[in-house]
């Protein structure tokens, strides 16, 4: 299930390097064979990632060389499917052996036609981190919310009303256990 959705993403993407003259249709077809994966499900900080074997340190990097390309699970829901598109992008990147983020691995990365999905990573990583918060500190005032990991317990105040924040449970404790 979740294997044919990273597969369907990947042949979403492909086209539009080849379009984008980033590969050709040989590369794409050697893309093809990277093993696909997903990250863990309650990482808050990764969203993606381009595995290599073991080599030569600092040596050159190929497609032979890649060991799997891992997305987040959540990535891959509906919602976040624009997104998603654009994580392969960036791995498949590092897969045909743009190894760092260098300035051409910028404007690689820049090409992608999807401004949005480019402009996601921020968006997700609140995301990712709101649904792995078991409190909300609420303010009683002004309703602020900051979602956090941990009670509040009465040692923080509202930056703009001056009064003690509230723990509120959110409910959601499955995705910070594990
Ligand atoms: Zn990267
Ligand atoms: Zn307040």
């Amino acid at each position: 299930m979740s294997r044919s959705k990273l597969v369907h993403i990947r042949e979403q993407v492909l086209p539009v390097m080849i379009d984008i003259g980033v590969i050709n249709l040989t590369q794409a077809d050697d893309l093809r064979m990277v093993p696909l994966g997903m990250i863990r499900r309650n990482a808050t900080r990764m969203h993606a990632v381009c595995r290599y074997h073991p080599g030569p340190r600092g040596g050159d990097k190929g497609i032979d060389d890649v060991k799997e390309i891992a997305i987040h699970p959540v990535a891959i829901e509906d919602k976040w499917r624009d997104y998603a598109q654009f994580l392969m992008y960036h791995e498949m990147l590092h897969a045909i052996g743009h190894v760092r983020h260098d300035r051409l691995f910028r404007d690689l990365e820049a090409r992608w036609p999807d401004k949005n999905a480019r402009e996601s990573g921020p968006s997700f990583g609140r995301h990712l981190r709101q649904r792995a918060a078991r409190w909300n500190w609420t303010c009683p005032r002004c309703e602020r919310e900051h979602y956090r990991s941990r009670r509040s317990n009465g040692r923080y105040l509202c930056r703009v009303c001056k009064v003690k924040l509230i723990d509120v449970p959110t409910g959601q404790t499955h995705d910070a256990e594990s």
